[in-house]
């Protein structure tokens, strides 16, 4: 099919912008990025779906989130909450473990069904329910297919619990991973999940390890989040957390550090030389007061960053402003944290992405998935190469985007998703939410 008549940023090495641009989609995969009328010409047999001037661009990358989090909108902790700690105690340590399968499952319908709504084509997820593991992540992966979004997922491995929960996170991600690369398509991979340092003894660290391993996956853990994350790494072990996950093999290329607020120079170093992916979560940071990740300082330092929300929204466009203007205010200068937010949304999670996917992601060129949103967007100063990334970061949001498609297929059109009645899974997701507080 041709996917055009509209204006298109391409998101490519060049970041190309068409004025009247299409796509040529061929199953799963963009075979041709060019003009519509040249593509029209040249593809005269092709079905061709016009979006009527509106914005083609790549759908977006969230690289790392929580579904399980999705029940607890709008519930506050009962008992008073002052710092990380306590937020964790009181709030998502409760309701994580209240979480049952089916929970997990709507809670996941609920965090996708808003991603795919505000153009999130990719979800980085992160999960915990502690005392309903086994078949969490497999539940979380038929949302994902019912309603038709790319996904990456782990089970948060923690010692916070006791021995056999633990065990039992080691055995779901293990099951997970391995379900996962058999699985075929493209549409799902499996990260091996660990909670935070923290709460991870060398015991448990060491098995970890040894498993990932075995099944040749990386990780995705929180890292130095909050200061008390460091200093009780540097208090029981002597070790700064990244050094302490250093030495268990933890850090490579496919491994995601998420946070990494307090690490310090030798830190950020290490995670350089390792090639480790870190993911920034402005509002998350900001929200619990855990203070302002160095991502300036990161990028001088060649550290691969990429932007995820940590469920605190799925509207990646939000993020992004987010992180922007973070970086000035933190850092008392305007001229910094512009071209930042864009390299780690735009340039880096794709480049992440692709480290868990076999073809590229968030990029319109040919042989990329066609994993694309429309979005309704009029633009009152031009946009071409030179202004799109004023345009991401002031001109657009989650609720402009009108249609998304992934991997060749439209999920969502003219704002209706296309899989499953959303209606009917809200209702459901409120059901089970009032439950689930009724037993915090
Ligand atoms: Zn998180």
């Amino acid at each position: 099919m041709i996917l055009g008549n509209g204006r298109v940023f391409t998101n490519d090495d060049n970041g190309r912008v068409f004025a009247n641009g299409a796509l040529l989609i061929d199953g799963d995969t963009i075979q041709e990025v060019g003009d519509f009328v040249d593509l029209c010409r040249k593809h005269p047999d092709e079905e061709v779906i016009d979006v009527g001037g509106r914005l083609i661009m790549p759908g977006l990358i969230n690289a790392h989130s929580h579904i399980y989090s999705a029940f607890a909108r709008g519930f506050a902790p009962k008992n008073p909450t002052r710092n990380f700690l306590e937020i964790l105690e009181n709030l998502w340590w409760l309701l994580d473990k209240e979480l049952t399968v089916e929970d997990t499952k709507y809670s996941a319908y609920a965090t996708f069904s808003e991603s795919i709504a505000q153009g999130v084509t990719t979800v980085i997820d992160h999960h915990a329910s502690p005392h309903h593991i086994e078949g969490s992540l497999f539940a979380i992966a038929q949302a994902a297919k019912d309603l038709g979004i790319r996904t990456s997922l782990c089970y948060e491995t923690s010692d916070r619990d006791g021995a056999l929960i633990a065990q039992q996170g080691m055995e779901e991600n293990a099951a997970f991973i391995r379900w996962a690369q058999q699985e075929p398509g493209d549409m799902v991979s499996g990260l091996f999940g660990l909670h935070a340092a923290f709460t991870l003894s060398d015991e448990t660290l060491r098995e970890c390890s040894r498993l990932a391993r075995e099944l040749n996956a990386g990780f995705h853990v929180h890292v130095a989040e909050g200061v008390d994350d460091e200093r009780l790494s540097l208090e029981r072990y002597g070790l700064p957390v990244v050094h302490r996950l250093e030495r268990f093999g933890i850090l490579g290329e496919k491994t995601l550090a998420i946070h990494c607020v307090h690490a310090n120079d030798e830190e950020l170093d290490l995670l350089r030389q390792t090639n480790t992916c870190v993911v920034h979560n402005p509002e998350s940071n900001m929200g619990n007061a855990v203070g302002t990740s160095p991502v300036v300082k990161m990028l001088e330092k060649g550290l691969m960053v990429g932007l995820g929300t940590d469920a605190y929204t799925s509207d990646l466009f939000e993020s992004m402003k987010v992180a922007k203007i973070l970086q000035s205010h933190a850092l008392g200068d305007p001229t910094v944290g512009f071209s930042q937010a864009l390299t780690l949304a735009m340039k880096n999670n794709p480049i992440i992405a692709s480290r868990h996917f076999k073809k590229p992601l968030g990029r319109l060129m040919r042989g990329a998935y066609a994993d694309v949103i429309v979005l309704d967007y009029d633009p009152p100063t031009p946009f071409n190469e030179a202004t799109a990334g004023g345009h991401l970061l002031f001109g657009l949001s989650g609720y402009q985007v009108r249609d998304t498609m992934i991997n060749g297929r439209f999920v969502m059109k003219d704002r209706i998703l296309l899989q499953k009645d959303t209606a009917l899974l809200m209702a459901e997701c409120r059901k089970k939410a009032k439950a689930l507080w009724s037993r915090l």
